[in-house]
């Protein structure tokens, strides 16, 4: 473990209140499916032990609801309580596969603004097994973009489609909250981590954010990397890193390989930190393959509540337990998914390796102690979650830009054609305001000058611009399109207007173009 920095288990913002030393603080709890109720009973008890100054509310979430008939996977009455008490514990659920099932983590983390998915993995060497001892880091996943928005449709027999959305200000709050998580836990380097190379735009805008923000933060080393060079170095030479930022999907992806890279995806907890509310909870799933046979892993869990006892200012009940769970990873005490790794069958004459419950205890039993080999934690000195009022805005919205409508990509469903046919068809529907400038077929250009090699799905994209030198058009000129192409039988699939901001060009070009 780094020994000059802070713990990284800490929630930097979002407010808790104030609340007085002695009063229990409210928090919403979920049990969860398939482990979760096993991990929670043996986090409570642990919390409980602890003297964690709380009262728990029990909220139902997960596949019982699913099944009720709530296709959200929540009932309306637990978002009160979610919203009173602004704490929520949740263990992991099971989303149900297939159509008709929204997935209720993102729900809860988009509807409450969670906007910052904090997860740190840190390896235990040598009392558990890991290629890469000296891995500590933390991962800020943005946590209500990308292609996580849920936007799909199918478009067309061939075609479907997720929206990608990336937004300033969710880039914005989200590298800014790196900076300052950095800052405040005494973390030294920031890594952006993007498709940037092939996502100009999206994954363009989050690059250009961090570009701009990180020069208020002199004192923090910055890069940035390509996601899937940077995937491949995590693997290799974790050490390199410190903090990293990365949009939605590929913070999912990275972290739960960093946390097995630690020993097991058991081992992490995360903290989804809002500007409202906080969720507190393991970065692993539910686990159906070992459900309820009692051998989970609590301490991803328990990593994760003790985040929010941080973050509820019960700093030395969250360290506390923190380090009675070190001693207990010292002591050799361990839990089935890290036995694969040549342990012994027995530790100090006990047979190994310990259910969920019986590791709970074990840590109960050393509540107090302070590990021998490991940096002893304290939150003491950890920054307190500021208040709404005290905290600096993570974004402040900038006036408009100048927008003008210089064109429109009409995307059309037809498998009969070639490109150069439908554009013949297309061209006869062009007006004295737009003219078509190409069609590409699946981002490529296929026509004008397209290859014969590149193949076509039934889904084409037909980008028309302003047939006057002047460029602009308006949207009574797009509607007007829309009439001759559906008079000439064309099956329009949908529309996206071409603008520009400013007089830069707010669409990509075609691949080829
Ligand atoms: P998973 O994380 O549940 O399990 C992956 C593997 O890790 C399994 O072999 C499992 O046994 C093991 N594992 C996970 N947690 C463990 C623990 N605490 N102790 C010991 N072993 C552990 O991932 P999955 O199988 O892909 O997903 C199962 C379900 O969980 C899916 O329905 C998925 O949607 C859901 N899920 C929920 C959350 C959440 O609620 N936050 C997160 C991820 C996945």
């Amino acid at each position: 473990m780094k020994n000059d920095t802070p713990n990284p288990l800490l929630a930097a913002a979002a407010p808790a209140g104030d609340r007085a030393a002695d009063t229990l603080v409210p928090i919403t709890v979920a049990h969860g499916d398939g482990i979760g109720p096993e991990i929670m009973e043996a986090t409570l008890k642990v919390l409980m032990a602890a003297g964690a100054r709380i009262a728990p509310e029990t909220i139902e979430i997960g596949e019982k609801l699913y099944h009720a008939g709530h296709s959200s996977g929540i009932a309306p009455e637990s978002w009160d309580s979610l919203r009173r008490t602004k704490v929520f514990l949740k263990s992991p659920i099971t989303t149900p596969s297939g159509g008709g099932y929204k997935s209720l983590n993102v729900t809860i983390r988009k509807t409450l603004g969670l906007y910052a998915n904090v997860r740190p993995c840190v390896s235990y060497s040598p009392f558990v097994a890991t290629k890469h001892p000296k891995l500590d880091l933390v991962i800020v996943r943005e946590n209500e973009e990308d292609l996580y928005a849920g936007i799909e449709h199918r478009q067309t027999d061939e075609v479907f489609q997720c929206l990608k959305l990336i937004t300033r200000p969710g880039c914005e709050k989200i590298v800014r909250y790196a900076f300052e998580y950095a800052r405040a836990n005494g973390r030294r380097k920031v890594t952006c981590m993007s498709k940037d190379n092939i996502m100009k735009m999206t994954d363009g805008l989050f690059h250009q954010v961090f570009d701009e923000i990180r020069v208020d933060y002199p004192e923090i080393a910055t890069d940035h990397m390509i996601i899937d060079i940077g995937a491949a170095r995590l693997a290799t030479r974790p050490e390199q890193f410190d903090v990293i930022v990365t949009p939605n999907l590929y913070g999912d992806i990275i972290s739960d390989i960093a946390a097995e890279m630690t020993g097991s995806v058991g081992l992490a907890g995360s903290a989804n930190i809002g500007e409202h509310v906080a969720m507190f909870e393991a970065i692993h799933g539910s686990a159906p393959d070992i459900a309820g046979k009692g051998i989970a892993n609590p301490s991803g869990l328990l990593l994760g509540a003790v985040m929010m006892l941080v973050h509820i200012r019960q700093p030395e009940v969250a360290a506390k337990i923190h380090n009675a769970w070190l001693c207990t990873l010292e002591d050799g005490v361990f839990t089935a998914d890290l036995q694969s790794q040549g342990k012994p069958q027995t530790q100090r004459g006990i047979p190994m390796p310990f259910g969920s419950m019986d590791f709970a205890d074990a840590i109960i039993e050393r509540l107090g102690r302070l590990p021998a080999q490991f940096k002893p934690v304290s939150y003491q000195n950890a920054p307190l979650p500021k208040t709404p009022a005290a905290a600096k805005p993570l974004y402040v919205r900038a006036p408009a830009a100048k927008k003008a409508l210089v064109g429109v990509d009409v995307f059309v469903h037809q498998s009969a054609l070639s490109a150069d046919d439908l554009a013949v068809q297309l061209k006869a529907s062009n007006t004295a305001a737009l003219q078509l400038q190409m069609i590409t077929n699946r981002g490529v250009k296929v026509w004008p000058g397209g290859f014969p090699e590149t193949f076509c799905t039934d889904h084409w994209r037909c980008r028309f611009v302003a047939a006057t030198p002047a460029g602009e058009i308006a949207q009574r000129d797009i509607v007007a399109l829309l009439g001759t192409l559906t008079e000439a039988g064309v099956d329009v699939i949908k529309t996206e207007n071409l603008c520009t901001f400013d007089g830069v060009k707010g669409f990509a070009l075609g691949q080829g173009q």
